[in-house]
């Protein structure tokens, strides 16, 4: 028996307001971040847990504070309670009746749960001498059930039909883990089509986008119609007919803006509008996709989609045709894993949500674990794709002409380089120091 004896948390910043990237119609100057944890054990061999929740600037201090004051629920307890019963643990964290009152289970509080469940997965990973996907893929179909809180969702699944969806594909667990391994997930790219970007910089991106054997991409929209039909009409035309066109509004619209504006653009042919409006707008999300659902395009939705009860409702009210789960807005592992299911269950393909820092490394081990034991399938589904910020990354995720490759460090992929922690830590890291004196910020 190990005890969880440390929780620390940083507060980690980069900024990337200076460059533009990640700029979209609602977040024009995101400085990508995290709410960085660390779990030790008293576990011989000094194996640490490292977890984060993805910020974009100001606030992650508030994000830190909520991780702090769930400390008291983990430090001190046997790591084996996680282990031998992870959705109970997760129960366990998200259950303090005090703390549930500033959520219950979304927001800042939520945030700081996914930090923290993310971190226990890390730390059992890296036990296990396992890629998560891997360590989630070897749990039977009754432990997978029981990852997840099945309070709120037994309208629409119950644990009884989840478990036989799951063991109706565990006996070919094994040959499609020899394919992932093999082909890598497929992934589209939004490097290239950042609001604040010139022409002649998506241009030159889409083309070395495509030499690199990317088929599918982003672009964000919502600003300003012509400037938006001017952009999407110059991707299109740099990516032709055989590949896929995604759209990004980032909830920059009520609903009948949001149809009219899809409807203007609908002659570059997306694929999907994804966050058209409000997160929150379960029927406002379901009244466009009736729109759209003539012109062929689909909505998508759920970077921002603050647990699974919403998600579950989207489902059900037919108001999503991509779903797009986030591996730390949503309660991280154990509430991904209760989407994943409830996806399936509506036959609806689960495109999460990436980019930030370290939403890829994250959300390939979930994708993966989709595909082996949840739905076995990759059709119609891909994972978001942005190049940035991986170099900070020990084991970052690996992609090849367009396709994740299956990660085969132990753990979930997210532990930082030491340097990276505290050149970047806010405010004191060197980095931070050097913005503040006016020196020049090195390229990373
Ligand atoms: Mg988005």
């Amino acid at each position: 028996m190990h005890t969880i004896t440390a929780l620390e948390v940083m507060d980690i910043r980069f900024p990337t307001s200076l460059e533009k990237d990640g700029s979209d119609a609602m977040n024009p100057d995101p400085d990508y971040s995290a709410a960085y944890v660390l779990l030790r054990t008293d576990r011989p061999g000094g194996i640490v847990g490292h977890g984060l929740t993805f910020t974009i600037g100001r606030g992650t201090e508030v994000v830190v504070a909520a991780v702090e004051a769930l400390r008291p629920l983990v430090v001190g307890q046997p790591l084996e309670a996680f282990t031998s019963a992870p959705g109970a643990f997760w129960r366990h964290l998200t259950g303090d009746s005090q703390l549930r009152w500033i959520g219950p289970e979304k927001g800042v509080i939520h945030l700081a749960t996914a930090a923290v469940v993310n971190a226990l997965w890390d730390l059992w990973a890296k036990i296990e001498g396992k890629p998560l996907w891997k360590l989630l893929s070897d749990l039977s179909p009754a432990q997978i059930v029981e990852l997840v809180d099945w309070r709120y969702l037994t309208d629409a699944l119950t644990p009884a039909e989840a478990l036989a969806m799951l063991e109706r594909l565990a006996p070919t667990r094994a040959s499609r883990e020899a394919q992932g391994r093999a082909s890598g997930y497929p992934a589209y790219t939004t490097s290239a089509g950042w609001l604040g970007y010139s022409d002649d910089k998506i241009r030159r991106l889409c083309r070395e986008a495509l030499a690199e054997g990317w088929t599918s991409f982003k672009v964000k929209v919502g600003a300003d119609l012509e400037d938006d039909r001017r952009r999407c009409t110059i991707v299109r035309s740099e990516i032709g007919d055989g590949c896929a066109l995604m759209i990004d509004a980032n909830q920059r619209w009520d609903v009948p803006e949001a149809i009219a504006w899809m409807k203007a653009l609908a002659g570059v042919r997306p694929l999907w509008i994804e966050e058209p409006t409000s997160p929150d707008d379960v029927l406002g999300h379901a009244a466009i996709a009736r729109a759209l659902a003539p012109l062929g395009i689909g909505v998508a939705t759920g970077e921002h989609c603050q647990n699974r009860v919403v998600f579950k409702q989207l489902l059900q009210a037919s108001a999503i045709s991509f779903c797009q789960i986030d591996s730390c807005r949503l309660g991280g592992v154990n509430e991904v894993v209760a989407v994943l299911l409830l996806a399936a269950r509506f036959g609806v393909p689960v495109c999460p949500h990436a980019g930030g820092v370290g939403l890829c490394e994250y959300v390939q081990h979930e994708s993966i674990f989709d595909f082996i034991c949840v739905t076995g399938s990759m059709e119609g589904r891909m994972t978001e794709y942005v190049d940035h910020l991986h170099e900070h990354f020990v084991d970052p995720c690996v992609i090849r002409r367009g396709r994740y490759q299956v990660p085969t460090a132990a753990g979930t992929s997210i532990e930082m380089k030491k340097a990276s922690l505290e050149a970047y830590r806010y405010p004191a890291g060197k980095v931070w120091k050097n913005l503040k004196a006016g020196t020049p910020i090195p390229k990373h």
